[in-house]
């Protein structure tokens, strides 16, 4: 079989974080800094809902802890 080039399309990009699609390879990228995390394209749907969840439980969590303070993007 022949290897073809990567054909990356990015599919967004934010705060440093990236996820790129390879049509060749049939793979989602996901850039965390120097992280580069490989998935399978169906994955990244589960993987996205996960984060969500946990995204609004942590929310919930420091509600707890701190009432009024601004959510801080860590650097
Ligand atoms: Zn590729």
């Amino acid at each position: 079989m022949e290897h073809l080039p990567c054909e990356k399309i990015l599919l967004a990009d934010s705060l440093g974080i990236k996820l790129q699609y390879c049509k060749k390879c049939e793979v989602v990228e996901l850039e965390l800094g120097a992280i580069t995390i490989r998935l399978s394209p169906d994955s990244i749907q589960r993987i996205a809902n996960i984060m969500m969840k946990g995204s609004l439980k942590l929310d919930k969590v420091n509600q707890h802890v701190q009432s009024h303070t601004e959510p801080q993007f860590l650097h």
